[in-house]
């Protein structure tokens, strides 16, 4: 099929998906692959889920849009199942993960005018990635993202990850608030200290900073609990998610806490489209899936399933660097480039993911069965050795 009208943002892309059961996508020519990367850590719950597929019908035969002029039922309860979920105050809806993070920017930004500060910085990480948008690619940590797009959006000030003491000595009177990822994503799966979140917590209360945590990526599930900082028990300012939310519909959210609940008022923020029926019908209904100690529980037993394989098969072996992760959200770091692995992976009916050019990332959903987790295994090892050429 040629993609001509289509701008080349994703280059030239070789199959072409059309359906989609459990962890399986199927291309047309009706070849099955078992989906490691869930959409980019999207279906978590994997395809065709039957509560998921029911709330969206339901609600399309009900009502698909209704603009914000007017009080949406499912978003509000959507709101409250967050809320639940979270521990955190308010939430506002977007369609995305970068829009979720600009409406967090825009708190941090508000707060500080509140605070005095006009010129306010925020302090992000190297090797971040919060977004395509042009505030959200110039808070990312990565030049490639950047590239081209000058002049960027001020007030990002970038260090060291999983640097507490980078974070102290680049703060000035205009530092308003600190944001990060738990693990970062598209950085190369980057797992930092245990008591990372919680010194940054502890330094932006000693400082007056807001702590802003993207959970675009490490929320809804995927890390083991609702958001990965719960793991922590630390309790960010705002957090940021989107990806799993909507199992596939797309949907992003901002949850703030105490006083940066309150920055946003009439008049300051919206979207259309933002926390539409449609929308959170379905998330609501991916939402009461996820946040279930049995989910929790799946997703803590396939990450030991995965990670007790790659470890006792790959930690030996010459060429591996690091085998990490958080829940569902593996990294293999191997000492070469890897990016040929993902065509040789499709072609052996496994959709996996290489960042950084030498990671292999895997974000399997949590309803895979321990058969298939251990099959991925067994294929990830034999692709690693063929990129090593260990001969294996
Ligand atoms: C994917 C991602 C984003 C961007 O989300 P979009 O929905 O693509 O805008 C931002 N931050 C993190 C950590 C992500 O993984």
């Amino acid at each position: 099929m040629s993609e001509s009208a289509l701008m080349n943002t994703y280059g030239t892309r070789s199959t072409t998906i059309v359906k989609g059961e459990g962890p399986y996508l199927v291309d047309a020519d009706g070849r099955r692959y078992l989906d490691a990367i869930s959409g980019i850590a999207v279906c978590g719950l994997g395809y065709s889920h039957p509560a998921v597929t029911e709330a969206l019908c339901k609600q399309a035969q009900t009502l698909i849009h209704c603009s914000n002029l007017y009080n949406i039922e499912p978003q509000r309860q959507l709101g409250e199942a967050l809320i639940n979920a979270s521990g955190m105050d308010r939430v506002f809806f977007s369609n995305s993960g970068a829009e979720a993070n600009e409406a967090a920017i825009k708190i941090a930004r508000k707060y500080a005018q509140s605070q005095g500060i006009s010129e306010p910085e925020i302090i992000v990480a190297d090797r971040s990635f919060h977004g395509r948008t042009m505030a959200t690619l110039s808070a990312t940590g990565n030049a490639k993202v950047q590239e081209g797009f000058a002049p960027l959006v001020s007030g990002f000030k970038h260090v060291a990850y999983d640097d507490v003491a980078a974070v102290a000595n680049a703060a000035s009177a205009n530092t308003v608030a600190v944001m990060v990822e738990p693990v970062q994503g598209e950085g190369g799966v980057r797992v930092p200290a245990n008591d990372y979140l919680n010194k940054l917590r502890e330094l932006c209360d000693q400082q007056g900073w807001l702590l802003i945590l993207d959970e675009i990526q490490t929320g809804n599930a995927r890390c083991g609990a609702y958001f990965a900082y719960q793991l922590n028990d630390v309790a960010p300012d705002v957090v940021t998610t989107a990806k799993g939310l909507g199992n596939g519909v797309p949907i992003g959210a901002c949850l703030a806490r105490g006083k940066a609940a309150e920055v946003l008022q009439p008049g300051n923020h919206g979207s259309t489209f933002g926390g539409n029926p449609l929308a959170t019908a379905t998330a609501l209904a991916v939402v009461n899936e996820l946040n279930q100690e049995a989910t929790y529980k799946q997703v803590a037993h396939l990450n030991k399933l995965l990670m007790t394989g790659f470890q006792e098969q790959l930690s030996n072996v010459a060429g591996v660097l690091d085998i990490r992760g958080k829940g569902l959200m593996i990294g293999i770091e191997l000492d070469c480039d890897c990016s040929q692995l993902v065509e040789k992976a499709k072609q052996a009916g496994y959709l996996i993911n290489v960042t950084s050019g030498n990671v292999v990332r895997l974000l399997p959903p949590f309803i895979m069965s321990d058969d298939e987790a251990l099959h991925l295994v067994g294929a990830v090892v034999r692709l690693v050795h063929e990129a090593l050429n260990t001969g294996a």
